[in-house]
């Protein structure tokens, strides 16, 4: 049986995505999506749409999106890359951009899709270790063909100084993908770079943000020789018609997305706060999650005891690196006061 399969898919692990528990009570804080509603015009176009509309195959380049988002970020339709969730975004990247014996490089730990992503296309993998304190560090005879660079990083919640990252991806021989996927809640950005360097792609998604994940859109923004490479090699409709559509009038709605970022900002503080003085080492974040260490109290434990809680957070226990720490996305304001309180009860060892 197994010679009928490819040696490297044989070797790899899948990807896990984060679980979804079903039911009423369980406060969710494990995958890092929006609490909050998408955009109203979302309902109406859902409700205006005619069916007549889905016989049909969806526009296979999605030029009234791209216009969007182009109209979003200053340039030209011929900038914009659109795909099935950004996590196709990433595959596309290695298909366009490496070699059979080439390379992807990335920060360790970062996403933990992108060692998966490499091995599907069976291409090294070269990750950089981060430093103790999850930041910055690249030695100067390094290469790669394409590197992901995830900003804000995940799961450690921080971003990189912009003085370090230009200089980088203006020496780097390669393709340099900025995975932003959680940059509206960050105070700073490297779009600049997509439209001003020519190896340099910047990658969103609807799906934190806008409270999209459901739709699976992501898109990216860099020269239009990049975008135009990776126009050839995509599936023929990888944009389903409902989801041009929906992500069309989403991205129209900046209002809302922002009022959204802007409460999930504000309740992030709040809890900072409230775990620094439980005594929990708690990261600065730019992100739609707090990337904490609990002091006194191992992490696996305090992760089960939430669970037992019907309180989901997410571990990264597989790995030396991130096993002492939790990542805790932000949910609504009385989620996370039932989150503190049942934490509370825990720390205080009354429970
Ligand atoms: C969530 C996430 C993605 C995936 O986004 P989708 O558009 O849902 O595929 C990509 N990169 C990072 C760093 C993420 O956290």
């Amino acid at each position: 049986m197994s010679d009928l399969i490819r040696k490297s898919v044989q070797a790899m692990q899948g990807y896990v995505p984060g679980e979804q528990p079903k039911g009423a009570d369980v406060v969710k804080l494990n995958t890092n999506e929006n609490p909050y509603l998408p955009s109203a015009d979302v309902q109406d176009i859902l409700s205006m749409i005619d069916i007549a509309e889905l016989s049909r195959y969806p526009d296979p380049v999605c030029i009234e999106l791209r216009k969007v988002i182009a109209e979003l970020h200053g340039c030209e339709v011929d900038n914009i890359f659109v795909g099935n969730g950004s996590d196709e975004v990433l595959a596309l990247c290695i298909r366009a951009f490496v070699e059979r014996d080439g390379s992807v490089g990335y920060f360790d730990p970062s996403y933990s899709l992108y060692p998966i992503l490499a091995d599907i296309e069976d291409v090294e993998k070269r990750p950089v270790a981060l430093d103790a304190g999850f930041g910055w560090q690249i030695p100067s005879d390094y290469t790669a063909s394409l590197f992901f660079l995830t900003h804000p990083n995940a799961p450690t919640s921080l971003i990189y100084d912009k003085e370090n990252v230009e200089p980088f991806v203006k020496g780097f021989d390669g393709v340099v993908l900025i995975d932003e996927a959680y940059a509206d809640f960050s105070s700073q950005n490297c779009m600049d770079l997509a439209l001003s360097q020519n190896n340099v792609i910047v990658a969103r998604t609807l799906s934190k943000s806008y409270s999209l994940a459901g739709i699976r859109l992501g898109y990216c923004v860099g020269n239009s020789e990049l975008i135009g490479a990776m126009y050839k090699i995509k599936d023929s409709y990888n944009v389903n018609y409902l989801t041009q559509e929906v992500a069309r009038v989403a991205i129209l709605d900046q209002d809302t997305m922002r009022a959204n970022v802007q409460a999930i900002l504000e309740t992030r503080k709040l809890v900072a706060e409230k775990l620094s003085e439980l005594g929990f080492e708690v990261y600065d974040s730019q992100a739609n999650f707090l990337w904490v260490k609990p002091l006194g109290l191992k992490a696996k434990e305090l992760f089960d005891k939430l669970r037992k809680k019907d309180i989901i957070v997410r571990y990264f226990g597989s790995d030396e690196r991130t096993k002492g720490y939790l990542r805790i996305t932000i949910g609504t304001a009385p989620e996370m006061f039932k989150f503190l309180d049942t934490l509370e009860t825990i720390v205080n060892g009354s429970d």
